[in-house]
């Protein structure tokens, strides 16, 4: 890389940030000043030991102790206070956003109010808060960078062409594990079944998102918000082979695609060294071998969340809180046996249609939005 840069990995204990650090190891001039687990301890230490960041941060109250003994240049903080102090710090240039879920929303929203460069894998911050984090980073001349792979994908494709000679944009969805089950068997489907995703390995709830595809449901509204993209131009296309990202489809009938094998170490470094495009450790395509792809129609009745996914980027205002909530509540139950997995895009659906709509929401309400849909998820269950 042409000038070094200073990172902090918000999230480094979980599958994104995993890899985010296996991409620190290869590509030199990534500075790693900072890291943050929350309760895998015993990796988040290992991490210490192993970079001695300035800074490592425990967010789990549970822990507000802890440290590693022996690393003198490292300070240990602790909770959401510990983390906020890290995303700004004035010697970070680029925050890598991947916590997952709402809890990663006020860290990211902090680098953006301070201008940071935001490598964004916490797609939750888009659903919940989408028009109101743009708008602060447009405010704030920060640069938000796509981390989520389908979003790497048509950011590097829109380089062919204006933004405005954009027809469409394609995200391709894997299908998930549950791709070829009838709606018979989906009302069956257990958890063990769930988490078995067929090409991407990454961390729970992203991974029951992928099974009721509420994951692409999430995408679109990331992308309508990312991209400023009307919601009319973003369609779905089932690609079991996890190869191509995306597809950008211009008003002249070209379509670019993004392809690599399934690893998010290569969409993660992109945003890292962006605009440079450097040498990695990330799989190659094996072009001696056979290769076939396959395209097809998602199926809206057996997957419904879909639906919501497309409702939720045109109606905007609070429904992105709401449903992101509702599905994080459901997701955690169904993990915990406590409902089936049918009933998660079914719970979300009757959330969404009970909520009080607010157009132009500022952050408390949003928050207010986000409470309230976590309540009547808990009700919903006991009913
Ligand atoms: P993981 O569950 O593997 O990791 C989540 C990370 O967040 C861990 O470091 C975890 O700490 C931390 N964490 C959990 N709860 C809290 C909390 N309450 N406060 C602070 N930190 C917390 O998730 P993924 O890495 O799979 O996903 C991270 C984000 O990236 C998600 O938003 C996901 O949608 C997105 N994403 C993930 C992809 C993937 O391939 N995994 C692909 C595209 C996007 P600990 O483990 O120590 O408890
Ligand atoms: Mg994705």
């Amino acid at each position: 890389m042409t000038s070094s840069r200073n990172i902090a990995i918000l999230g480094s204990t979980g599958s994104v940030g995993q890899s985010a650090l296996d991409v620190v190891r290869n590509v030199k001039g990534l500075n790693l000043v900072g890291i943050s687990g929350h309760s895998n301890l015993d990796l988040l230490a290992r991490q210490a030991a192993e970079f001695e960041p300035r800074f490592v941060v425990c967010t789990d109250p549970a822990n507000s102790d802890f440290s590693v003994p022996g690393l003198r240049n490292t300070r240990f903080l602790h909770g959401e206070d510990g983390l906020i102090e890290l995303a700004t710090d004035p010697e970070v240039d680029i925050v890598l956003a991947a916590i997952v879920g709402s809890a990663g929303v006020p860290s990211t929203w902090a680098a953006i109010e301070c201008g940071k460069t935001v490598a964004l894998a916490n797609k939750e911050t888009m659903v919940i808060a989408g028009e109101l984090i743009t708008a602060l980073a447009r405010k704030n001349n920060a640069t938000i960078l796509p981390v989520d792979s389908e979003h790497s994908a048509l950011f590097q494709c829109f380089t062919s062409g204006r933004m405005e000679e954009v027809e469409r944009v394609v995200l391709t969805a894997s299908g998930g594990p549950f791709r070829e089950f009838n709606s018979a068997q989906l009302q069956l489907a257990t958890r063990e079944q769930a988490l078995a995703h067929p090409t991407w390995n990454m961390g729970q709830k992203i991974t029951i998102d992928s099974a009721t595809m509420m994951n692409k449901a999430l995408e679109v509204i990331e992308a309508r918000w990312l991209f400023d993209m009307d919601v009319e131009k973003i369609e779905i296309v089932i690609h079991p082979q996890s190869i191509v990202h995306s597809f950008v489809e211009f008003r002249d009938g070209s379509v670019l695609a993004q392809m690599s094998p399934p690893c998010m170490k290569l969409p993660i470094q992109y945003a890292l060294t962006y605009p440079e495009r450097i040498e990695g450790s990330s799989p190659r395509i094996n072009w001696k071998q056979a290769l076939s792809l396959q395209f097809s129609p998602p199926d809206y009745e057996r997957f419904p969340a879909l639906q919501l996914g497309f409702e939720v980027a045109r109606t905007g205002g609070t429904t992105g809180a709401v449903l992101n909530a509702a599905n994080e509540v459901a997701v955690d139950s169904f993990l915990r046996g406590e409902i089936g997995f049918t009933d998660i895009a079914i719970a979300c659906r009757e959330i969404l249609d009970q909520h009080n709509f607010e157009p132009h929401p500022n952050w408390k309400q949003i928050q207010f939005s986000d409470q309230w849909a976590r309540e009547e998820m808990s009700k919903w269950m006991l009913a």
